[in-house]
């Protein structure tokens, strides 16, 4: 049954939390001394930096990632982000300036205007406004332990420019994918961006939201990393603004009869490639479901990280047969997935069925890595079924609201008995008060 899918596919999508191997806790051992959880590790590192600052952040940055970083390392020089923009070859400088265009025209069409509303009556005029202006300053975590990533930086840094944000500091470790890494360097010089520090894990993200010696604390802290740069994230929200926990990738792919099977097995192998990540195939044509599976096994021979990819299918990917478009849609909608495929002939009868879903992608050409690098929206989605009630980031996270209230005498007086009757309920005198004041001479 549906109900019973339901919950198998809610195991398949990807495990959150602290899950740790054999050798990651034998690692802790030997960088700790002590069986430490990861979370217990966040903690250590944030509180740590936080009381010892700039010493203390160049002690772990020193312990996890490079021995001999000195002090004088921690920040990339300009010159060197300048070298690495004039040494990567042009094609790539211009598709990220093709990127770029595309992002920020969209971030910029959806951001949100102020809004103004006037009450006027007789001589009571009422000013009320929505105003927003940008955040001042934004740390953009960049990954940099197991591949380089220049699309996240596109997908973080880009939209916090089109809401205005002045002052960008980009974190990523000391490492041949981090920031000695000519294409994550070029992409900073390309986009402005002049602050970068070499830092990565739990330790970037203390330095961002305390701040250290010559490096200011930052407003909101944006982008992914690993289960450390996660959970730091997650501890030191309240004291600065996060976008999200992202866990590990994921897509459902909802396919019919019009759908071509080596185009989906190809969908559900460029998540199972982040290894792990989830793949998720419902479909009502059961011929499909042969043809994918033999797509799937010829297209992963060609693979470089085809053992990846098939150890993510086999233990996170999984084909479902349903009896309807309709039961289709509604167990999506009940998975919440970051990306949504709707691999049919009329993708609009799907989208108006479906509520939960971070992106989803219409028809045959638009393949999920379209919106992972090129499209507009940023790729920074909802993980783990938290597209319930999660939102992708965008141009509108980086921008908070006051409101603005404006009343003139005529107003204060039409207004003075409710506030009374309220001040009065709630044992307020003060607040009474303040508005008989203004008024008693009339
Ligand atoms: P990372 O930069 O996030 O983490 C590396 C850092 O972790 C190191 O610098 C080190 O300081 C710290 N670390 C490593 N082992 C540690 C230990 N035992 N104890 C304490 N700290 C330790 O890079 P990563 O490892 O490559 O992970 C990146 C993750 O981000 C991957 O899971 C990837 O799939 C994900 N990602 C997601 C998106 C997205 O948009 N959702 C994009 C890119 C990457």
């Amino acid at each position: 049954s549906a109900e019973e899918a339901l919950l198998t596919l809610r195991k398949k999508l990807s495990p959150r939390g602290d899950i740790v191997s054999d050798a990651g806790r034998a690692r802790t051992i030997e960088l700790f001394g002590a069986p430490l959880s990861p979370r217990e590790v966040a903690t250590r590192i944030l509180s740590e930096i936080k009381e010892q600052g700039r010493a203390a952040l160049l002690k772990y940055a020193r312990l996890l990632d490079k021995p001999d970083l000195q002090d004088g390392d921690l920040r990339v020089p300009q010159a060197e982000i300048e070298a690495a923009h004039a040494a990567v070859d042009r094609q790539f400088l211009s598709t990220i300036r093709r990127i770029r265009e595309n992002v920020s025209e969209f971030q910029s069409r959806i951001l949100h205007e102020d809004v103004r509303l006037v009450r006027q009556d007789g001589l009571a005029r009422v000013e009320l406004t929505q105003r927003y202006l940008p955040l001042k300053r934004v740390g953009i975590c960049v990954p940099g332990g197991a591949a380089a990533y220049p699309s996240t930086i596109l997908m973080t840094a880009i939209p916090a420019q089109a809401a205005g944000v002045q002052e960008l500091a980009v974190v990523t470790p000391p490492t041949k994918f981090g920031a000695y890494n000519t294409h994550v360097l070029a992409t900073c010089a390309e986009l402005g961006i002049t602050e970068v520090y070499r830092v990565g894990g739990a330790q970037a993200v203390a330095a961002l939201a305390y701040g250290v010696e010559g490096i200011p604390r930052v407003d909101k802290i944006v982008g992914p990393g690993n289960m450390f740069v996660a959970l730091a994230k997650q501890l030191v929200f309240g004291d600065v603004d996060i976008d999200s926990i992202a866990g590990p990738s994921e897509v459902v792919v909802i396919a019919d009869d019009s759908a071509t099977a080596s185009f989906v097995a190809s969908d559900l192998l460029s998540q199972a490639e982040h290894s792990p990540g989830s793949s998720i195939l419902i479909t009502w044509h059961r011929p499909l479901i042969e043809e994918v599976q033999a797509e799937i096994h010829r297209q992963l021979a060609d693979l470089p990280r085809s053992e990846l990819a098939s150890s993510s299918l086999r233990d996170y990917g999984a084909i479902v047969l349903v009896d309807s478009l309709e039961t289709a849609c509604r167990l999506t909608d009940e998975l919440a997935p970051e990306h949504l495929h709707l691999s049919t002939k009329s993708p609009d009868q799907l989208l108006e069925r479906i509520q939960n879903a971070g992106a989803i992608f219409c028809g045959h050409y638009t393949p999920v890595a379209l919106g992972d690098y090129f499209a507009g929206p940023s790729h920074v989605l909802p993980t783990g079924g938290t597209a319930r009630f999660a939102n992708g980031l965008c141009s509108n996270d980086f921008l908070k609201r006051s409101s603005v209230i404006r009343f003139n005498r005529d107003a204060l007086d039409d207004a003075a008995q409710d506030v009374r009757t309220i001040a009065t309920v709630e044992g307020l005198t003060a607040h009474s008060q303040s508005v008989d004041i203004r008024l008693k001479d009339e």
